[in-house]
C-alpha cells in the first residue's frame, strides 16, 4: 500500500518538496539496530530512535544505546498474564451489570518542556500542539484510511513550564523522574504528554498501561516532530500516534519478530525487524501478507504510515477497559 490517501490534504505543511525528493532518493534500507541497543530495555517503556541519516532512525552523532523498544518474550507473557489479571480485578470489582466501555473520550494534558523562550529551546507554538491534536483524532478515528478505534482525544491543559534541568528531555534520567514527579496530573485516563528535545536522537518513548497508576505514566514526544515541526521525515504527528498507541498497549508490528504471538495482534502480519524509510513489498517472514509498514506501530516514515488494524483497536479498548476506565 503506498502513502496514506489524504497526505497532501491533511499534511502539507510539514512535508516540504525537498523531503519528498529525499524520501524518493533513499533506497529502502531496513537497519536493525544491533542487539545490545536491546539490552538495556527497562519492561514497559518503549522508545524510539529519529534520524538523520538515510540508513538508520539514531540522528547524527546520536546513539541507539537507550532504545527499549523490544520486549522480551518473557516481558510478553507477563505483560499478557497482568492484563489477565486486571480483567479479573475489574470484573470482582464491578459486580452485577457492567458494560465495557465502547467509545472514549481521552484528556490530554500537554507540558511543553522548554530550556528558555526561544523555538530552539522548546518554546513551540499552541498551533502545533492543536494540530497534533487533530491528527491524533484522524488516525484514530480511522480517517486517514485504517480501522475505526474507540478513542478520541480532548486538549484540556497546554502546561509550559521552563527548566534547563529538564531540557532534553533524557530518558531513564532521575530528571525525568523529577520532571513527571512534579508535573503528571490526573487519573490513569488522563493521557500526559510531554513536548522537548529528546535525548540520543529519540522521537519518542511510552510507558505501557499498569494495574497500580504511578507518575511516570505518559507519552514523550520530540517536540519539533509535531504537525509541521522541523523533525524531516517525522513531522507529520505520527511519533504522537504511535507513542500513544503504547500508551494503550499496542506493541511494535515487528514485536516478537516472525514466530509465536508476535504483536499479540491477530491481524498484523508476521514482521522479522523495524522497517524504515517506506519500502513497499517489503516481506520479511515466511508466514502469509507483506510487512505492515504502512501501520502506526511500525517504524517508517510519517508519510507511509496511516493505519491501525481491528485487532489492534479491539487490543486498545480492552486494555483501557481493564487498566485506564474510571
Ligand atoms: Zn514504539
Amino acid at each position: 500500500m503506498g502513502p496514506r490517501p489524504n497526505l497532501l490534504t491533511r499534511r502539507t505543511a510539514g512535508v516540504a518538496t525537498s523531503t519528498l525528493a529525499l524520501l524518493l532518493s533513499t533506497a529502502a534500507v531496513g537497519v536493525v539496530p544491533a542487539a545490545s541497543a536491546f539490552s538495556a530495555a527497562p519492561a514497559g517503556v518503549c522508545a524510539e530512535p529519529a534520524d538523520t541519516h538515510a540508513d538508520a532512525r539514531v540522528a547524527k552523532g546520536g546513539h541507539a544505546k537507550l532504545d527499549p523498544n523490544h520486549l522480551t518474550a518473557k516481558q510478553v507473557r507477563e505483560r499478557a498474564a497482568d492484563l489477565a489479571a486486571a480483567q479479573r480485578e475489574r470484573a470482582n470489582f464491578r459486580t452485577g451489570a457492567v458494560t465495557p466501555l465502547a467509545t472514549v473520550t481521552i484528556p490530554v494534558v500537554v507540558h511543553v518542556i522548554q530550556e528558555n523562550s526561544t523555538r530552539a529551546g522548546g518554546n513551540i507554538p499552541d498551533s502545533l500542539i492543536n494540530q497534533q491534536i487533530s491528527v491524533l483524532n484522524q488516525s484514530y478515528s480511522g480517517s486517514t484510511g485504517g480501522a475505526a478505534t474507540a478513542f478520541s482525544f480532548q486538549l484540556t491543559k497546554i502546561n509550559r513550564v521552563t527548566n534547563p534541568s529538564w531540557y532534553p528531555i533524557v530518558q531513564g534520567s532521575s530528571a525525568e523522574r523529577s520532571m513527571k514527579t512534579s508535573l503528571r496530573t490526573g487519573g490513569k485516563n488522563t493521557l500526559n504528554m510531554y513536548l522537548g528535545e529528546l535525548s540520543d536522537g529519540l522521537l519518542g518513548w511510552a510507558t505501557f498501561p499498569k494495574r497500580k497508576l504511578d507518575k511516570m505514566d505518559g507519552v514523550v514526544v520530540l517536540n519539533e516532530s509535531l504537525p509541521g515541526g522541523t523533525a524531516t521525515n517525522y513531522n507529520q504527528g505520527d511519533t504522537g500516534t504511535h507513542e500513544i498507541g503504547h500508551w494503550l498497549n499496542l506493541y511494535h508490528t515487528f514485536q516478537g519478530g516472525c514466530s509465536g504471538s508476535g504483536d499479540s495482534v491477530s491481524d498484523t502480519p508476521a514482521e522479522a525487524s523495524p522497517a524504515y524509510q517506506c519500502p513497499t513489498g517489503r516481506d520479511t517472514c515466511s508466514a502469509s501478507g507483506k510487512d505492515p509498514i504502512t501501520n502506526f506501530m511500525d517504524y517508517t516514515y510519517d508519510s507511509c504510515m496511516y493505519q491501525f488494524t481491528a485487532g489492534q483497536a479491539s487490543r486498545m479498548l480492552t486494555a483501557w477497559n481493564a487498566y485506564r476506565a474510571a
